[in-house]
């Protein structure tokens, strides 16, 4: 597998954390879609940096999924459990910039920040206690981070005052969401990324992130969550539904319902290759939703 450098590398980044639900095939039909009628690679990556939260058990039922609903990825699967190296290197390399520092707080003092860090251990010495490392903003980062989402548009956040210095590695020594994405998405060369809008207020801290590892910038396009019927994100804890893999056609016109591509009701009983294939000719990125949630259709919904 080659990209060149103009090239379009999307990806899909799961993490074990469950077997996918109707939310999930959105997000990752989504990025499929895109990448293809780009006439690009679609690339797969599990995200499994994080064991508490996750079972490797998931990641065949993942598999199972995605190649049931007729979405073949190109290439290798990338393990982020494999690429602590790297991880571990970007992290020197920031170190060197003198832009980490550790950082001993305890739950109790970070829990009333709200997420947003104060900076209190900016002035300390290293240490051999258990820390995290964080990121030290720079003063120029007091401007705000722009992303202008392709779905979401224009998005800004300042990262002193919504975010604070964010951690890299967290004090159980796992290395953080932000920083294995980033350094991941430069491995791969993904050039756009199609992912849920809960991910949207992670784009600033990405993309501030890959300015000081000097990676190239991103296109982002979030596209709304699926929400129950009580407005909750579909996932494990809200005990959504795994994909059924024997209603893989309904699923998909869902999904592509949802999406906002309008598919014809003549291809409800279609089969997946045929979907697909109507799918990618008729992609239109604009037309999904740009409202931040939607609620998913029902799993009854789903028989036919
Ligand atoms: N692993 C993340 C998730 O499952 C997605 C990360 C991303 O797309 O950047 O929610
Ligand atoms: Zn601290």
């Amino acid at each position: 597998m080659s990209a060149d450098s103009t090239q379009y590398v999307g990806r899909f980044a799961p993490s074990p954390s469950g077997p996918l639900h109707f939310g999930s095939l959105v997000c990752a039909l989504a990025s499929f879609l895109d990448a293809k009628k780009n006439n690009g690679l679609w690339l797969l990556r599990i995200e499994d940096i994080d064991p508490p939260r996750e079972d490797p058990k998931h990641v065949d039922t993942i598999l199972n999924q995605l190649e049931h609903h007729g979405l073949h990825w190109n290439g290798p699967i990338l393990f982020q459990s494999q690429r602590t190296t790297s991880y571990a290197r970007a992290l020197d390399e920031l170190h060197r910039q003198h832009l980490t520092y550790a950082c001993t707080c305890s739950r109790k003092r970070l829990g009333p920040m709200s997420g947003v860090y104060d900076g209190h251990c900016r002035a300390r010495t290293a240490t051999s206690e258990p820390h995290a490392v964080r990121l030290t903003l720079a003063k120029s980062s007091e401007q705000t981070i722009a992303v202008d989402d392709l779905i979401m548009g224009d998005y800004r956040q300042n990262l002193h005052r919504e975010v604070g210095d964010f951690v890299l590695r967290r004090k159980d020594g796992l290395y953080s969401y932000q920083l294995a994405s980033v350094i991941d998405d430069q491995f791969q060369g993904i050039t756009r990324v199609v992912r849920g809008y809960d991910l949207l207020n992670s784009s600033p801290r990405q993309r501030y992130l890959q300015r000081c590892l000097n990676y190239p910038s991103l296109e982002y396009a979030h596209v709304p969550i699926a929400v129950d019927q009580k407005g909750h994100k579909l996932s494990k804890q809200t005990k959504a539904q795994a994909l059924k893999n024997r209603l893989a056609p309904i699923n998909l016109w869902n999904a592509l319902d949802w999406l906002g591509q309008k598919p014809p009701k003549t291809l409800l009983k279609a089969p997946v290759m045929q979907l697909l294939e109507w799918a990618m000719r008729h992609w239109v990125l604009q037309q999904v939703s740009n409202r931040p949630a939607r609620p998913a259709q029902q799993d009854h919904d789903y028989e036919l």
